[in-house]
């Protein structure tokens, strides 16, 4: 069996053990500690916008807190885009509010502007103004920034972007993660960056982060013995993770290149290949990081779907996966409301995601390559044929 290509792998840059060993040297073995402080400082400078980072134990987490932190409670309402991973809306339910889900448009594949308005003023008419709107930037894509944060300005409503997965994407050259009310970025072992699992909160006062951070340790007033006037949480970040993360700061540029390499190497092989797109910024306002390459499949012009090719790569020991399925198309959210039309549904249709780590080989390169480029010239059947 030939060894196998990972959708996206961690890619250790060498440090991150020299920071591990200091913090056992040290014995800072605990959810505190200079590596926590460091990582955060880190991530300030690589954001700017004079941020304030609270380092949490994953980016589920820093969602939770930022949703607290705009007073979402029970029964509110929140709205989220629906083409995302369900960690992006599962926090809303943690609190026993309610969420909103809203289609994608077709330039970035994130919230639509025209069905984020109108979902407002449809829950506005209903009686309930939703609490904040939860934007994603699907695959390092920014979403559609300024109609956005001008709809949440218009209607008062705070805005969480979750940049999961896009640290080191920009929009008009800002910092994705930085847009919002709050930001959020994960350090999940499949993400652009890892400390193992982990995740942040950004924020942009310090009354903000000392809040995160309160919250995330158990929320205990100031007084000697154990006291609390509010319902806290166990959500810091490790030290240990924290260091794995310092050494992966060091190679946050390289590996926003590496990734971009991998969307050049896909638009490379696809460009000959009529009714195959590789999902691409629409202008020079948008950088992706491109932490995952995803393209989309014509059937009607390639006569093969998304699933035909997973399966090839599949059958070489090589991972692919279908979009994110579109949660207003989820079991477990069929009764929330939805706005929009079947963008988000379309997309979902024929769309895949391919192997998009900065540690992939050449020999890597090539077998996925030859597996692109035998599905969809037919080579298989035409030699069945001849
Ligand atoms: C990974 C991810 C999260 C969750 O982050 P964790 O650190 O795994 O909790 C949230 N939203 C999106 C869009 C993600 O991709």
């Amino acid at each position: 069996m030939k060894s196998k290509i990972w959708l996206s792998s961690p890619h250790m840059g060498g440090n991150e053990l020299k920071y591990v060993k200091e913090a056992f040297d040290s014995n800072w073995v605990a959810p505190l500690g200079p590596n926590v402080d460091g990582f955060e400082q880190d991530l300030e400078i690589f954001l700017s916008e004079d941020v304030k980072i609270a380092a949490l134990s994953a980016g589920t987490a820093a969602l939770h807190l930022a949703l607290i932190e705009c007073n979402v409670s029970h029964g509110d309402e929140v709205i989220c885009q629906s083409m995302t991973f369900s960690a992006s809306a599962n926090p809303i339910v943690y609190l026993g509010a309610n969420p909103v889900f809203i289609d994608s448009e077709k330039d970035t594949w994130n919230m639509c502007p025209v069905a984020l308005q109108e979902a407002i003023e449809d829950r506005m008419a209903k009686g309930k103004k939703p609490k904040a709107i939860i934007v994603v930037n699907l695959y390092g894509m920014p979403a559609k920034m300024d109609e956005i944060l001008s709809i949440a300005n218009k209607y008062d409503i705070p805005l969480i972007e979750d940049g999961a997965e896009s640290l080191g994407s920009k929009y008009k050259g800002k910092a994705c993660g930085t847009f919002g009310r709050f930001g959020i970025l994960s350090f999940n072992g499949n993400k652009i960056i890892t400390t193992s699992g982990g995740g942040a909160l950004v924020c942009h006062t310090d009354e903000d982060k000392e809040k995160t951070v309160f919250l995330s340790t158990q929320a205990r007033d100031n007084a000697p013995h154990y006291q609390h006037s509010e319902i806290g949480y166990n959500y810091r970040m490790s030290n240990i993770s924290a260091g794995v993360g310092r050494g992966q700061m060091e190679v946050l540029d390289d590996r926003i290149e590496g990734r971009r390499k991998m969307h050049d190497f896909y638009c490379e092989i696809c460009k000959n290949i009529e009714g195959v797109k590789v999902f691409s910024e629409p202008n020079s306002d948008f950088y992706s990081n491109h932490w995952l390459s995803v393209i989309t499949i014509d059937e009607t012009k390639t006569s093969k779907s998304y699933e035909d090719l997973r399966l090839a790569f599949l059958s070489e020991n090589i991972e692919s996966r279908p979009i994110w399925k579109p949660m207003h198309l989820q079991p477990i959210f069929e009764d929330a409301p939805y706005y929009g039309g079947k963008v988000a549904e379309d997309l979902f249709g024929k769309s895949l995601c391919l192997p998009s780590g900065s540690n992939l080989s050449e020999d890597d390169k090539k077998r996925i390559a030859k597996v692109m480029v035998e599905v969809f010239s037919n080579k298989k059947e035409y030699s069945v044929l001849s």
